[in-house]
């Protein structure tokens, strides 16, 4: 991100002027208190938000210069999300809710469901591929959602307090997970807006005002 601002309607200015660089393979926490910009600022990196001024760059591209139909490609095939509150479909299957995760790679549906497998094996929920989201604690939901984020081995993960609602034991097995990525190549972003959290990754980036501090 270079220089970038983001003005919201009524004057909120969210980031400031944020210079940042991720390299490859980086795993980092962007910290700051609640309204300091740490959610702009993860949609904005990862294209599903343009900034009001300044230039955000994804493998080299500017993004502003690409033409909507190639940042989204570049977005599916690149980029893992994961939110805070799940965003997970209810009532379906744990192995839909993670197969849909290639709905927009062209991947046929047996091949979908054999990789998504493989990914809720990854997060230890091989032995839930038939529950549904309302069957699953908030740890386990956690953990569907980095598997349908990590299913097309995106080179970049976002997650939004992905341990936000998570008791402590279950917050630290999502944090092991994301760990895990990271050592086996994956660049992982982890928002959140808890200090110990934080203090386990290698990086911080804190957020105050929407600055970079
Ligand atoms: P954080 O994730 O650190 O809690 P956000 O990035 O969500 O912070 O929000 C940063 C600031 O921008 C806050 O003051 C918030 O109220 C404001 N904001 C966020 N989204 C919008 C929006 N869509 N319209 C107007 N203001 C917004
Ligand atoms: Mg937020």
């Amino acid at each position: 991100m270079r220089d970038v601002s983001k003005m919201y309607p009524g004057g909120v200015a969210a980031l400031r002027n944020v210079d940042l660089t991720i390299h490859s393979g980086e795993m980092v926490a962007v910290v700051g208190r609640s309204g300091s910009g740490k959610s702009t600022m993860l949609h904005i990196m990862g294209t599903l938000d343009r900034p009001s001024t300044g230039s955000v760059y994804l493998d080299g591209h500017d993004v502003a210069a690409l033409p909507d139909r190639r940042l989204s490609a570049l977005r599916a095939r690149r980029i893992g999300f994961v939110f805070q509150n799940f965003h997970l479909a209810d009532g379906v299957p744990c192995l839909d809710n993670v197969a849909d995760g290639l709905l927009y790679a062209g991947v046929p549906i047996r091949e979908r469901r054999r990789r998504a497998e493989t990914a809720l094996d990854r997060v230890g929920l091989g032995h839930r591929l038939r529950h549904r989201p309302h069957e699953l604690s908030g740890g386990e939901r956690q953990r569907v959602a980095i598997a349908r984020a990590v299913v097309g081995a995106p080179a970049l993960l976002l997650t939004d307090e992905p341990t936000g609602n998570l008791d402590t034991g279950s917050g630290a097995a999502v944090l092991d997970i994301l760990y895990e990525l990271h050592t086996a190549g994956t660049t992982v972003v982890v928002i959140t807006h808890d200090r110990e959290i934080a203090d386990r990754l290698p990086r911080q980036v804190r957020l105050r005002d929407g600055r970079v501090v």
